[in-house]
């Protein structure tokens, strides 16, 4: 008899045993509908044997999913996850599986079966409307004049040397300040690997880069068959454009993380946009790095890859000084007549500053408007302010269910927690003392969208951050009308700063980035300096040159002056300097163990027990030139969340294979003792704390 190994979607370790009915297809990769439980589960046979230690109890498989197979590489890239980041392997596979809702099957969440077969149909409806008219939409997202332009030298260097490793793995830092053209540079090699007959996979940090990206692919290269692959699609679109994925038909897959997961039995190059970029790592479920597992997977296959960036990782940057990767750089603006912008520093403090806006930046936003520019004012809060706060005594409101201010939002005048639900009147007088005079304290998006509307009555003003943004179409539709210039100003958080090309924007306004320098995460000036870089490098970048003011009360900080001089590079090899000296990623590895309990004391004994437990295990696995490091006991930065009390122990090593030899039996042990009182995760490579 054959035995069937099955990865299911369950809180699971191990595989599931199930015997294969004759004539049933069930091998490696083959996607099965099985009961566990009494319940319907879909998963995938991971590997088939003719033995099974429970025989006498095994059930068999109900169906045999058609149409869908995970080849052996994505059952390998599934695997790894499940090995490196600790997690059960039905929840790695199950991020590998395109959405599954057809009749007689079940959906994939079964909570939500009816909603997904219904957007299933529309999707489906939707998709075959588009394949009847593919040839007559062809012109719409290709108009006439966006022609690729002719690679520089630089561009056109690195784009070689990336096509001279076509056929083995070979790691690249495509390292280009902002508008250098580092599209460009994708699209060629792209260009050659679908030529050789390859397939090409594009990671960008978020579903709201696709639109723009989709279009420039088909406007360089219209014969190609591209596809895109982010969780905003609907059910139906997800599925056909996996499927194309996988029987090779589509030479470019271009999409978000998710999409790392891709079968492409095809594959001659990967790309990740952006690869600094937080997003790429999931901070729920399975906590994967999609850039990292991009790298894993090329290796594995035995393809070059390109990161791209103006401002690449501090643990990409390693790479390239230890020449794991090779560096290209472009290091001017590609298009005719742009040059990278100016920068200038205002302060704050002292200053006559109207509506948080400093007299210099009101200045500049007044010459914007004289010459029809348009400008982009960013502060990276959303809400109206960021406290409120009591004049006469020391109240401030706080949410009731976290550690944390309640921030002020407007129309409709509410606090909110921008960490848990919670939603609130705002008071007119002060609960504590009953004071009248209560104020709103700092500047979020709302409050800012205010001030510029006061100070300029007659500019036409978009703003631009998650409330504003959550429709489907909302954010393209906010991109149009920048483009159809009917809008002079956009104010708005980091969704603004990430790679957008909007033409005629010549002023950057910068507010609230000090706010950054004062975090306890190691990587806050790096993650600033990327956002201050990346969001100034939205200005000037068509035409006329670009401006860049900084509200600042701290201009010879380190991360402003990397700014001012534009170079990444120097601010780069300090902080890697001071990392090395302070052991801290990349110079060393860790996990990062959270806890969360009801109860304080729940959550305190727990971890100091995992922590008791891990000192001994590090032990087991220490070699003479590494060893297991544990921290902690500690709160959690955000000590409670939504009513639970969080709290974190960190491990580290030198080596990942020390941590990675580590974590397994500390998971097990943790396993085997964690009260049922206890939420805990093991969040591996984390990148917030
Ligand atoms: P990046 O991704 O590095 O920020 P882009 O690829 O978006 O830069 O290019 C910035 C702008 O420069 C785009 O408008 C693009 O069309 C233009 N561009 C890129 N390469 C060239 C080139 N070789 N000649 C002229 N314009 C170019
Ligand atoms: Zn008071
Ligand atoms: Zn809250």
């Amino acid at each position: 008899m054959s035995i069937a190994r099955v990865a299911l979607p369950v809180a699971a370790f191990e595989t599931f045993d199930y015997w294969i009915p004759e004539g049933l297809a069930a091998g490696p990769g083959a996607v099965v509908r099985v009961n566990l439980a009494g319940r319907h589960r879909i998963g995938v046979v991971t590997a088939v044997d003719g033995t099974s230690a429970h025989a006498e109890r095994l059930l068999p498989i109900d169906e045999v999913i058609e149409g869908v197979r995970l080849p052996g590489e994505i059952i390998a890239l599934a695997e790894f996850v499940s090995r490196y980041y600790q997690c059960a392997a039905g929840m790695a596979f199950d991020l590998a599986l395109p959405p599954i809702a057809r009749s007689g099957a079940v959906s994939r969440r079964p909570a939500s079966r009816a909603r997904a077969t219904r957007i299933d149909r529309e999707a489906d409806a939707a998709l075959h409307a588009r394949d009847a008219s593919d040839a007559s939409d062809a012109p719409d997202v290709a108009p006439a004049g966006s022609r690729a332009p002719e690679l520089n030298a630089a561009q056109q260097d690195a784009a070689d040397a990336v096509a001279a490793s076509f056929g083995s793995f070979a790691a690249f830092v495509l390292f280009g300040v902002t508008g250098s053209g580092k599209t460009e540079v994708y699209l060629q090699a792209a260009r050659e690997a679908v030529a050789r007959g390859g397939q090409v996979l594009i990671l960008v940090p978020e579903i709201n880069l696709t639109p723009q990206f989709e279009e420039r692919v088909r406007a360089t290269l219209p014969q190609v068959h591209a596809v895109t692959l982010h969780s905003g699609l609907p059910a139906g679109t997800r599925r056909a454009n996996w499927e194309a994925a996988a029987s090779g038909a589509a030479g470019v897959v271009l999409g978000t993380r998710l999409a790392v997961f891709t079968a492409l039995p095809h594959l001659a190059l990967v790309v990740v946009d952006e690869e600094h970029d937080d997003s790429f790592k999931q901070q729920e479920g399975v906590r994967y790095h999609a850039r990292d597992l991009a790298l894993w997977r090329a290796r594995r296959r035995g393809v070059p890859i390109v990161l791209g960036s103006a401002t690449p990782s501090i643990d990409t940057w390693r790479r390239a000084r230890a020449r794991e990767a090779r560096l290209l750089t472009l290091g001017s603006r590609a298009a005719a007549g742009t040059v990278a912008p100016a920068i200038a520093f205002a302060p704050v403090r002292g200053a006559v500053v109207a509506g948080g806006l400093t007299p210099q930046l009101v200045d500049a936003l007044a010459g914007a408007l004289a010459r029809r520019e348009q400008a982009l004012v960013f502060v990276n809060r959303r809400g109206y302010a960021t406290s409120l706060k009591c004049s006469a005594c020391a109240w401030e409101a706080s949410c009731p269910r976290c550690t944390a201010r309640l921030v002020v939002h407007r129309g409709p005048d509410r606090l909110r927690c921008h960490h848990c639900a919670h939603a609130e009147r705002l008071p007119h007088r002060c609960p504590a003392c009953g004071n009248v005079d209560i104020l709103a304290a700092g500047f979020g998006t709302q409050r800012l969208e205010e001030a510029i509307r006061t100070a300029f009555p007659t500019a036409r003003v978009a703003r631009v951050d998650r409330d504003t943004t959550r429709g489907r179409d909302a954010f393209a539709s906010v991109r149009r009308r920048v483009d159809a210039h009917e809008v002079d100003i956009l104010v708005g958080t980091q969704m603004l700063a990430k790679g957008h090309d909007f033409g005629r924007l010549t002023l950057v306004g910068v507010l609230g980035a000090d706010n950054a320098l004062y975090s306890a995460d190691f990587r806050a000036t790096e993650r600033l300096t990327a956002l201050l870089v990346q969001v100034a490098g939205r200005a000037g970048r068509a035409g006329p040159p670009g401006r860049v003011i900084v509200q600042t009360d701290f201009p010879d900080h380190p991360v402003y002056r990397a700014l001012a001089a534009a170079d990444y590079a120097q601010f780069a090899d300090d902080v890697l300097a001071e990392r090395e000296a302070a052991m801290l990623p990349p110079a060393t590895r860790i996990a990062l163990l959270s806890g969360e309990a009801h109860e304080r004391a729940d959550v305190d004994r727990f971890l100091a027990q995992a922590f008791e437990c891990g000192r001994g295990l590090a032990g087991t696995v220490a070699r003479s030139d590494d060893r297991i490091e544990l921290f902690g006991p500690v709160p959690a930065t955000l000590a409670r969340r939504a009513g639970f009390e969080r709290g974190q122990v960190l491990v580290q090593s030198h080596r990942r294979a020390v941590l990675q030899a580590f974590l397994p039996r500390w998971r097990e042990a943790i396993e085997r003792s964690s009260p049922r009182r206890v939420r805990w995760v093991i969040d591996v490579d984390p990148v917030t704390f």
